[in-house]
């Protein structure tokens, strides 16, 4: 049989002795039953060992601030995969507890034959991860099926920026930017009954803030992600080179939350955009940010254990922000004044509430929200601390590579150059609100945002 996956998108994490049960993807990051390299890849296992597919979710109620925001954004879009996975004669089933406890018992229960499971760098994933290895025999592997170029494959190392990363990923595209396979050979029915999963009494029973709650302006799910691609594919890109950058413009895709969840791959994303009747400019500036800069932070996060930390910082952003510390502070605001947004300066404070009600800050705002709070707190490592426990707790994309080298590259230079000295900003880039009159209209923006 034809791979239907490049072996190099896969790799080996445990050795062991095969069960005579079913092939199991156990889904994380990738929660989606289209265009997944992981899926594919333990389809294939399935089919060649003439054994039935099973795909778990392992529910963890506890993961980096994420509230019922996030959770009933997760569950839909699971609950959407679910339907299509079952319509296709794939078990799936939802295991509720920490990963290390749930998942060795269920795969011992059904005696399975290997493992597969998608690639995410963050720690605690990594750390989930190596405790389900440590307690179970059989063979497992680990699939990049939400990098273009795998991480592995694009570098084996900690880039410096876009700059050294870009290179490689543009000399990996021809081989990895393909089409999903169209055709796939069937797989053994799974027959026995799973335990089953209520979804209601889950979002009723999770224990999770509810303060912070569902938004429904958004629509979980691939469905309503492929039908947001289509929209920006059809007549929001075609600005995307001249208008991302403006918050009162709508010229960015909108994806990320989608992209976080992986309810939709960001492969059909860049298929879809290469092909949009829209200017080579507009084009690239999105494959750009979509593959390059994604895949920096997923770089970032594999390479740099303490992606979250001021120790990540390069050596000149430390030491100048040090040298710094003692710099007046005219302004200083504690944690709980950045979350009501009252601050005195009622960009920030819009940015903010945007944030917080809509659930997703627009990309340009993000770099001046990070950098003003470094200018008003006391150390940068609060200043980081705080910007990414906001970040997680109310962004729907947040908890995700790009929101820690989003908040590393604002606050501690990440990726980014030594620029000239400022005060408390050292040697790291400086955004102020005439920088961001230059580029738009702010009153406007304030206008909508800003109450
Ligand atoms: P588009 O402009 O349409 O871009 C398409 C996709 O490209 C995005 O969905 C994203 O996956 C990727 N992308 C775009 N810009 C960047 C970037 N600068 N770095 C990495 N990937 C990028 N992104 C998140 O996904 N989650 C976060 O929590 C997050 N937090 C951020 C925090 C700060 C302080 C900063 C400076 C940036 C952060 N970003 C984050 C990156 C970026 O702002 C968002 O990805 C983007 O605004 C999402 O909107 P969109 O999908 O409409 O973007």
């Amino acid at each position: 049989m034809k791979p239907l996956v490049n072996p190099r998108r896969v790799r080996s994490l445990a050795d062991g002795r095969s069960g005579a049960g079913p092939v199991v993807y156990w889904m994380q990051r990738d929660q989606r039953a289209e265009d997944n390299w992981a899926l594919l890849a333990a389809w294939q296992q399935a089919v060649e060992r003439q054994r039935p597919l099973l795909v778990v979710f392992c529910l963890v109620s506890d993961f980096l601030e994420a509230t019922m925001r996030q959770f009933s954004f997760l569950l839909k879009g699971l609950e959407e995969t679910s339907a299509t996975l079952t319509e296709r004669g794939i078990a799936f089933t939802v295991l509720t507890g920490a990963p290390a406890k749930v998942l060795p018992a269920f795969l011992r229960e059904h005696d399975a034959a290997c493992l597969y499971t998608d690639f995410n760098p963050l720690r605690l994933c990594r750390t989930w991860k190596a405790e389900v290895l440590a307690r179970i025999s059989i063979p497992a592997f680990e699939v990049d099926a939400h990098n273009v170029v795998p991480a592995w494959v694009a570098s084996p190392k900690l880039e410096v920026g876009a700059r050294t990363l870009r290179p490689k990923i543009h000399r990996l595209l021809p081989e990895f930017l393909e089409e999903f396979p169209r055709r796939l050979p069937d797989v053994l029915p799974w027959k026995q009954k799973l335990s089953s999963f209520d979804w209601d009494d889950c979002r009723t029973s999770l224990k999770v803030r509810r303060d912070i709650g569902e938004l429904t302006h958004w629509v979980p799910g691939t469905h309503a992600a492929l039908s947001q691609l289509k929209t920006f594919a059809s007549s929001m890109i075609s600005s995307y080179d001249t208008g991302r950058n403006d918050p009162n413009v709508r010229a960015q895709s909108d994806l990320s939350p989608y992209l976080h969840f992986g309810q939709i791959a960001p492969q059909r994303v860049a298929l879809v955009a290469a092909r949009a009747a829209v200017t080579e400019e507009s084009c690239n500036a999105f494959l750009e940010e979509l593959i390059v800069r994604r895949e920096l932070a997923d770089n970032f996060c594999l390479y740099e254990p303490r992606y979250d930390s001021v120790d990540a910082f390069p050596r000149w952003a430390r030491e100048s922000l040090q040298d710094h510390l003692k710099d007046p502070r005219p302004h200083r605001y504690t944690l709980e004044q950045f979350e009501r947004a009252e601050t005195h300066d009622a960009l920030w404070n819009a940015a903010q509430r945007q944030m917080v009600n809509h659930g997703k800050m627009h990309g340009y705002l993000r770099m001046y929200w990070g950098k003003k709070i470094l200018e008003w707190c006391r150390e940068p490592h609060e200043a980081l601390a705080i910007a990414n426990l906001l970040n997680d707790r109310y962004e729907l994309d947040g908890r995700d590579p790009n929101g820690y080298a989003g908040t590393a590259w604002s606050i501690g230079g990440v990726h980014d150059r030594a620029w000239p000295t400022r005060p408390i900003f050292g040697k790291v880039r400086y955004m102020n609100l005439n920088g961001c009159r230059g580029k738009f209209d702010v009153d406007a923006f304030v206008n909508v945002w800003g109450t």
